[in-house]
């Protein structure tokens, strides 16, 4: 990533946060524009905008946090429910270019709304796109 982000400014302490968790990998802090109280995003130190450009040990070290991050929000929160969401690119909602995952508590009315248009999987549609996936791992 060449351009810095508000969240890599928020690594460099050029601008302030509140931080809720920190390891040498990981970041995780309050939302600044919380859909719900709690909702806090966590951040690899690794600067890439998409998920699928983070390498497998930060992707790793996020993976190990979450779960104990959430913990300590529901209890914090009281919320029994939450949604983790994680947007890769503008067309699918992300306005800061540097990987984040959202936690967020679901209190009452308040925390994350979600359209869900689906459609039914066709097998021969199925069977097109594992052979295209699996070539990719
Ligand atoms: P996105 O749509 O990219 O998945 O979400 C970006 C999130 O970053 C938004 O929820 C927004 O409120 C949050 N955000 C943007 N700028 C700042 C900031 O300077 N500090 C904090 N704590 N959150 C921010």
């Amino acid at each position: 990533m060449s351009k810095t982000t508000i969240f890599g400014k928020i690594l460099d302490s050029e601008i302030p946060c509140h931080r809720v968790f920190e390891d040498e990998y990981v970041l995780a802090f309050l939302d600044v524009n919380p859909l719900s109280p709690g909702h806090t995003l966590v951040i690899p130190k690794e600067r890439v905008a998409h998920l699928h450009e983070l390498s497998d040990a930060q992707g790793a070290a996020i993976g190990r946090v979450l779960p104990r991050i959430a913990r300590a929000i529901l209890a914090a929160t009281g919320a029994a429910e939450y949604n983790l969401l994680q947007n890769n690119g503008p067309g699918a909602h992300q306005a800061v270019f540097h990987v984040h995952f959202h936690i967020i508590p679901k209190l009452g009315d308040r925390g994350l709304g979600v359209g869900w248009d689906s459609s039914s999987l066709e097998a021969s549609e199925a069977e097109s796109l594992l052979t295209k996936i699996r070539a990719g791992l």
